[in-house]
């Protein structure tokens, strides 16, 4: 199978056990998600890093409800997927490989481009033809050599599949290395939190990376004894695309590919994501649930958002409204809610301009 085989390459880059998690451990001398390098597969002197991570954490409020809300747009490449790129990046460097490939519609593609130049790695990015503008500037600014794919976006993961036989893959979702980075995250939110686990976390799902970073994140949290259950890890899906939870509400182990259409919420549009069942998985076994949201809901959501300054991308505010869906369901007295922006507006400037000439 070619996940299997895929999955086989990557993992000869041993990710290694890690000792269990201390609190004295945490290295409060190196900046952003690097106090965790003890946790990482990588040593701190190795690093490639622009300063990312240890994002605010902040109390908002929805209503009569507070949430904590992390802010993730304020990446260096303004969007959370440095995380995984930062630690993918830094491994891919201390081998001593000089080119890596790469298939996105966006943001892990900037991400992986930004590092990779810092790194003074080749690499080239795959993309679907019709990607937004402002990536794709993004994606070539740092000198990577940009590939555009005509037809969906499996035919640019095909085309990245076949120049990964000869070429070093630093795929977002097959390499387990980007999750290495994501359950940062998880770290994070127990140590702003005050050494507390969230009740419940509302995260975005189209490939899942910070679904199961998170995951990954607070099992070593658990299993070193430090937090006593899991938080419930809660999904958000596009109504116009969602693949996780229509499997979701069948009760079935394994997701079904879909045909997506049109929605605000590009990033999280992922018709056949590459670790589905682990996604399902993930969620299940916290108790979570799956949750889609309308075209409706997430214009809303961004509208909500905007006016109380937080300038994101038009993906992120999928996950408040579901966030917000969840919230409205009640019962949360005992609760306390994590969830996160996810990306940049300035990323998104032509669909916001469409956006408001529709609602005006
Ligand atoms: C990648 C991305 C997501 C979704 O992440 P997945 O790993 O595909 O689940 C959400 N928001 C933004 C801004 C992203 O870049």
């Amino acid at each position: 199978m070619k996940e299997e085989a895929i999955w086989k390459k990557y993992n000869e880059l041993k990710i290694g056990e890690y000792p269990f998690f201390k609190k004295e451990d945490i290295d409060v001398k190196e900046q952003g998600l690097w106090r965790y390098w003890r946790y990482l597969p990588v040593d701190k002197k190795d690093k490639i890093s622009m300063g990312e991570g240890f994002t605010p954490l902040l109390p908002i409020r929805f209503g009569n409800n507070q949430v904590y809300i992390k802010q993730e747009q304020l990446f260096p490449t303004g969007s959370y997927k440095d995380r995984g790129a930062a630690v993918l990046m830094s491994v891919v460097a201390n081998q001593g490989i000089r080119f890596v490939v790469q298939d996105s519609s966006g943001n892990a593609g900037c991400a992986i481009a930004a590092y990779a130049a810092k790194a003074g790695i080749e690499c080239e990015i795959f993309v679907p033809a019709d990607t937004s503008e402002a990536k794709l500037a993004q994606i070539r600014m740092y000198g990577a050599r940009l590939t555009k794919v005509e037809g969906s976006r499996e035919d640019t993961a095909n085309a990245a599949l076949k120049a990964a036989d000869s070429q070093y893959y630093a795929s977002h979702c097959y390499n387990p290395l980007f999750l290495e980075g994501t359950k940062t995250f998880a770290y994070e939110v127990f140590e702003q939190l005050d050494w507390a686990s969230p009740t419940d976390v509302v995260l975005p799902a189209g490939n899942g990376t910070l679904l199961l970073g998170a995951f990954i994140g607070f099992k070593h949290l658990k299993n070193s004894g430090l937090i006593k259950d899991m938080p419930r890890l809660h999904a958000v899906q596009s109504a116009a695309c969602c693949p996780l939870y229509e499997a979701w509400v069948k009760g079935d182990e394994v997701v079904v590919a879909t045909t997506g259409t049109y929605t605000l919420a590009e990033g999280i549009a992922i018709a056949d994501p590459v670790r589905g069942s682990e996604m399902l998985q993930a969620v299940r076994e916290t108790n979570g649930e799956v949750v889609k949201v309308s075209e409706e809901e997430i214009g809303a959501a961004l509208l909500k958002c905007c006016k109380m300054g937080y300038y994101i991308e038009p993906t992120s505010a999928a996950t408040i409204a579901g966030l917000l869906k969840l919230i409205e369901r009640g019962n949360n007295k005992q609760k306390k809610w994590v969830s996160l922006f996810s990306g940049h507006g300035l990323k998104s400037t032509t669909k916001m301009m469409s956006f408001l000439d529709d609602a005006h």
